[in-house]
């Protein structure tokens, strides 16, 4: 039965929903008591259902989630990595009958327990898809976990002197802009209160003793337009972006601000963020079909070797898939399509990080893959992409879309998990 499992794997979970329970006051003839009755039983449905599967859930979490994983990824040093973080089932989702499908094990591993009904509405079953992730965060896991994971090596290469990128990606409400507020209040602290560690110290000995220079610049990108996220006017400017002579990507007026502390650093990415958030309200929840990008550069007097050091923190847009016919309008049919080229050339370039031929990453495809050039093009950038999901049965299809897709950024696979 595996070709029907995969069949069906790309569904929503039927939880309560047979394939025509749309039909629920659309023919206009139903009147509002069969309605209601209807209502009801689909209400009864889907909390019978959801016993059966917590019931099912819970026996293998006893017996299989604390099973040894050995990391599914190269133990070899990469420049990508790709992690994940499953944020908790909110009371009022439980309060809806909702329940938790994602487990974490091992720390390795996230298995999605995709839970179908046949047509009947009476025979469920279970399918368990295992991934595997450098790290894997439960629902428990704390800021400080996924700082120090994830995102304190990429600032320790920026004390070292070179370029790292943090991706936060995932389907809206999964919690890609609250790990990244944790994870930006750790680095503050972090890129401040290390002294540099050249790697080729000896020749820098003066700078060491010089004070760094810390400049933040902030940018949304949303479909083909790129605005200044510092730049607080009304509408704000639209940033051109061009290649130089060198093929080095400019951001054509930017803004670009020195910070002198990490509360100074903080306070201004939080007000960037609430600028995004504001025009966000204004036009239709924009943010979560935008890109925010983060560019911290830290340098020594003007000491400038080509390559500046620079930690870039990128809050994608949602990773849920687009092309539903939900979307009213042309705009948003737009956007979605040009998220899907985002993703899709954000692919590409991690593949072409991850193999060691040195090509060049195709970024030119998008425009974050452009204004991320540098993030690609450097032979010594570090990646780190952090995953984030839901648990809720709910939103089963974008959990298992959203690891997917870190699967391929990463180059592995999901595994089926049926040992019985
Ligand atoms: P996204 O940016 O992916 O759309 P958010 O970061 O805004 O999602 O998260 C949605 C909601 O869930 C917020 O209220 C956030 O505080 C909460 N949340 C997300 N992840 C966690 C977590 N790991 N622990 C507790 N609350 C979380
Ligand atoms: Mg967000």
């Amino acid at each position: 039965s595996r070709a029907q499992d995969d069949s069906e794997l790309n569904r929503r979970p039927k939880t309560a929903e047979g394939p025509n329970s749309g039909a629920v006051g659309s023919s206009g003839q139903n009147d509002d008591d069969e309605q209601s009755r209807q209502m009801f039983n689909k209400r009864e449905l889907r909390k019978r259902h959801k016993a059966l599967f917590d019931q099912q859930l819970q026996l293998w979490r006893e017996k299989r989630l604390s099973e040894t994983i050995t990391a599914g990824t190269e133990a070899a040093p990469s420049r990508v990595k790709v992690c994940v973080r499953k944020r908790p089932l909110f009371r009022y989702e439980e309060e809806a009958d909702e329940f938790d499908v994602v487990s974490v094990r091992s720390g390795a591993q996230v298995v999605v327990h995709n839970c179908l009904t046949k047509a009947d509405l009476r025979s469920l079953f279970i399918s368990h898809m295992a991934f595997p992730f450098a790290h894997a965060f439960g629902e428990h896991s704390t800021d400080d976990e996924v700082y120090s994971q994830c995102a304190a090596p990429a600032v320790e290469h920026v004390l070292a002197g070179k370029v790292a990128t943090l991706f936060m990606f995932g389907q809206t409400g999964s919690g890609k802009t609250h790990t990244m507020a944790g994870l930006i209040q750790r680095a503050a602290a972090h890129l401040f209160a290390d002294s540099p560690r050249n790697e080729d110290g000896a020749s820098e000995d003066d700078e060491q003793s010089e004070t760094p220079v810390v400049s933040l610049s902030a940018f949304e990108i949303a479909g083909k337009t790129m605005r200044d996220l510092l730049d607080t006017s009304s509408p704000s400017k639209e940033l051109k972006v061009m290649e130089d002579k060198g093929h080095k990507t400019r951001i054509l007026g930017a803004r670009s601000c020195t910070v002198n502390s990490p509360e100074e650093l903080k306070e201004m990415m939080r007000s960037a963020q609430a600028h995004r958030a504001t025009r966000a309200t204004q036009v239709n929840d924009t943010s979560s079909r935008s890109h925010a990008v983060f560019r911290i550069v830290r340098t020594f007097g003007c000491n400038s070797r080509g390559e500046a050091a620079t930690l870039t923190l990128v809050d994608c847009a949602g990773s849920e898939r687009r092309e539903d016919t939900t979307q009213h309008n042309a705009q948003s049919r737009k956007d979605a399509a040009e998220i899907n080229s985002t993703i899709f050339a954000l692919k590409e370039c991690f593949r072409v990080m991850r193999s060691a031929k040195g090509d060049k990453p195709p970024y030119r495809d998008s425009l974050l893959t452009r204004v991320l050039s540098d993030s690609f093009s450097s032979d010594q950038a570090l990646i780190v992409a952090i995953g984030t999901v839901s648990p809720s049965a709910t939103d089963t299809e974008h959990s298992i879309g959203t690891l997917r897709a870190l699967q391929q950024l990463q180059g592995t696979q999901m595994t089926f998990d049926e040992r019985e």
